[in-house]
């Protein structure tokens, strides 16, 4: 299987979380997940804590130079290969991630908004998120995918490093898609 790192990008509930996941049970790899790092700060009494209350789980993305920062912190902290579940989203923070490690293969999972707007009020029954509960979010953070993190896709093409994925198929079938791929570039 693959041994480098691996970076997942998907629109807001285009099934990296769960890829993230299944890849984790399965082949072992290290999980780095930037929304479930600032969520735990964020309901802690922490510096961060406070500067990112009123941005999480209202749809705005937080300052690059925080996130870099959190990033800086724990990817030293792995010794195995690991996959980065929701950064880099803004090309500064691409540019950054050059600066610190070596990405090796970019997986993008493409999904339409009509099914993310779907798959995210679903999530909301139980995720417990504010920002999954309420439409105007979701179109917020679909908005915000397209004008600041959608730029990565031309930038990690550039680099060939970047595979497609069809996030519009079952958990299981993007699953085979993705192990497929991680066996080609091994
Ligand atoms: P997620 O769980 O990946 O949907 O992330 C939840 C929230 O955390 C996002 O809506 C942003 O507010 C914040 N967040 C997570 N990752 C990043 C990042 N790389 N850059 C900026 N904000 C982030």
């Amino acid at each position: 299987m693959y041994k480098g790192n691996i970076i997942l990008i998907s629109p807001p509930g285009g099934g990296k979380g769960t890829l993230a996941k299944q890849l984790k049970d399965k082949w072992g790899y290290t999980l780095i997940t930037t929304g479930e790092i600032l969520r735990v700060e964020k309901n802690s009494d922490s510096k961060i804590g406070k500067q990112i209350k009123n941005l999480i789980g209202k749809g705005n993305l937080v300052p690059d130079e925080l996130i870099n920062h959190i990033i800086q912190k724990e990817i030293p902290k792995t010794t195995e290969p690991f996959i980065l579940d929701g950064f880099p989203r803004t090309v500064p923070q691409g540019e950054f991630l050059d600066k610190i490690t070596d990405v090796g293969l970019v997986i993008y999972l493409e999904v339409t908004d009509k099914t993310i707007q779907e798959r995210i009020l679903e999530r909301g029954k139980t995720s417990g998120r504010e920002d999954d509960l309420s439409v105007d979010i979701i179109q917020r953070r679909i908005k915000q995918f397209k004008e600041e993190t959608f730029p990565l896709i031309n930038f990690y093409k550039a680099k060939k490093v970047l595979t497609y994925v069809d996030g519009e198929a079952s958990i299981e079938e993007v699953f085979e898609m993705v192990e497929n791929i991680l066996r080609i570039w091994s």
